[in-house]
């Protein structure tokens, strides 16, 4: 009895030792795929209990829409400056190929949403039918800025990553159409090109600001989703 309690006991322990080892060298098995897929979720993966249903189905949308994107948890700053509901978008879908973006960081879903929809249905377009060329990247001024409305006390639409300066449009061709320089020097199709896209994008945000609104949006069009003071569309 004595002499066979701890003889069964170390027998189980072995046991006990096999099956774990068993089990560690399933998981490093398969440890390339969890992995490297949990190495990326925990900055890009939004807390669940943090998520409304109306920012699931708006990055549900974006998803369909073929943009890639990583969601991002919800951060404030304080001074009234946020990201919520956000996303890093790297890419939105041309009706032929992938559309690259630049410089662009946090943005509230539902801006990027528009977003995509302008640069496919509004800014892609226009470049073949008007330049000859697809569109393959969106240079941007970025989106998040916790920052004043300039000229007043009021926070920007940017101190919650819900407006996008876009500043510069590069083709399939290789030619860079940028409204600091188009806008008032490019030649004809290019000045019309960049007034095309400036009033489809119109269609799609209730505020857009360009090199005609005044010298603070000479090299960019200032997009967002909100109205300015009055709730009446601003475009110009
Ligand atoms: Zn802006």
């Amino acid at each position: 009895m004595i002499s066979r309690t701890p003889s069964s006991g170390a027998a189980i322990g072995r046991t006990r030792t096999l099956v774990l080892a068993g089990i560690a060298g399933l998981l490093a098995a398969c440890g390339a795929v969890p992995e490297g897929s949990q190495h990326g979720a925990p900055q890009s993966a939004p807390r669940p209990a943090a998520v409304s249903r109306e920012a699931q189905i708006c990055l549900a949308g974006l998803g369909e829409s073929g943009s890639r994107f990583s969601p991002l948890p919800d951060r404030y700053y304080g001074a009234g400056c946020s990201t919520v509901g956000a996303v890093q978008l790297s890419a939105v879908r041309g009706d032929r190929a992938e559309l690259g973006l630049a410089n662009l960081g946090p943005v509230e879903c539902p801006t990027a949403a528009a977003f995509a929809g302008w640069a496919r249905y509004g800014v892609d377009r226009a470049a073949r039918q008007m330049l000859g060329s697809p569109l393959m990247r969106i240079e941007t001024m970025g989106s998040y800025s916790c920052r004043d409305v300039a000229g007043t006390g009021r926070r920007s639409a940017h101190a919650r990553g819900a407006a996008i300066d876009v500043a510069a449009f590069v083709l399939a061709d290789g030619r860079r159409i940028a409204v600091a320089q188009h806008w008032a020097g490019g030649s004809e199709a290019e000045r019309e090109f960049l007034r095309v896209i400036h009033q489809s994008a119109c269609k799609r945000f209730a505020t857009v600001l360009g090199p005609d609104y005044n010298a603070a949006h000479r090299d960019h069009f200032h997009l967002e989703l909100a109205a300015e003071g009055s709730g009446a569309a601003f475009c110009r």
